[in-house]
């Protein structure tokens, strides 16, 4: 599979404290780079669509946990203005509030549904990160297979189109939640790389943060590519 890369946030900071945040100076070099390598930043759905065409030379998949509401105003316009394409993870009951799932750190905004609807129109592909940001292999088995499938058909029938991915809140993963998210009918899930878990269902992804300057974001891509060759990562 090809490299896959997680963001959260980008948006002018004071403080951080879990380091999920990029300005938009350092996001708009991360994508010029990935540009003048020949990469073209594209959404899961579409690098999992030429993965079957066997097809994915040049492509990268970029992606956005929590659905912020800077996805709508900073990240997609800039992704835009590159040709690139990306995917946002929403919590279905969770629009158009705030990450009130951590205690403590900056409150920051969701988007609205109004602005989930109009990034979609864009072109951006709005996936699941389930209903309310839980650590699913800590919670019983009915909570996790609801934020798993109700997040689903929620957003599905909110965005009246098919949600075909979800990430998993925190990168908590194990074999009983990769299983609930395939019998979801979801076409792919993203963990986070490195995870215990290899599969269409729990796709490896690289954090990227606002140090990952050139060198950085290219030790991250060649090690990914180097791992995601091995055998072991199952169809
Ligand atoms: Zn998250």
């Amino acid at each position: 599979m090809p490299v896959t890369l997680m963001y959260h946030s980008v948006a002018e900071y004071e403080s951080d404290p879990f380091l999920v945040t990029v300005t938009p100076g350092r996001f708009r070099r991360q994508l010029n780079w990935l540009q003048q390598r020949g990469l073209r930043g594209v959404s899961m759905r579409e690098l999992v669509a030429a993965r079957r065409r066997g097809d994915t030379r040049g492509l990268i998949g970029l992606t956005f946990d929590d659905g912020y509401t800077d996805f709508a105003t900073e990240v997609a316009p800039t992704l835009l203005r590159h040709g690139f394409t990306a995917t946002v993870f929403v919590l279905a009951e969770r629009l158009g509030g705030t990450n009130d799932w951590e205690s403590h750190g900056p409150v920051r905004p969701l988007m609205t549904l109004d602005e989930v609807r109009a990034v979609a129109a864009q072109g951006m592909e709005v996936a699941s990160h389930g209903l309310g940001h839980v650590s699913l292999p800590d919670v019983p088995v009915e909570v996790a297979a609801a934020e798993i499938r109700r997040s689903r058909s929620t957003l599905s029938a909110l965005l009246d189109q098919d949600v075909a991915g979800f990430a998993y809140p925190y990168g908590h993963v194990g074999r009983r939640e990769v299983d609930l998210v395939r019998e979801a009918g979801y076409t792919y899930g993203c963990a986070i790389w490195p995870s215990a878990q290899t599969s269409v269902h729990a796709l490896p992804r690289a954090y990227v943060g606002e140090r990952d300057g050139a060198a950085r974001l290219l030790a991250k891509i060649v090690k990914q590519r180097i791992v995601g060759r091995a055998p072991a990562v199952a169809r």
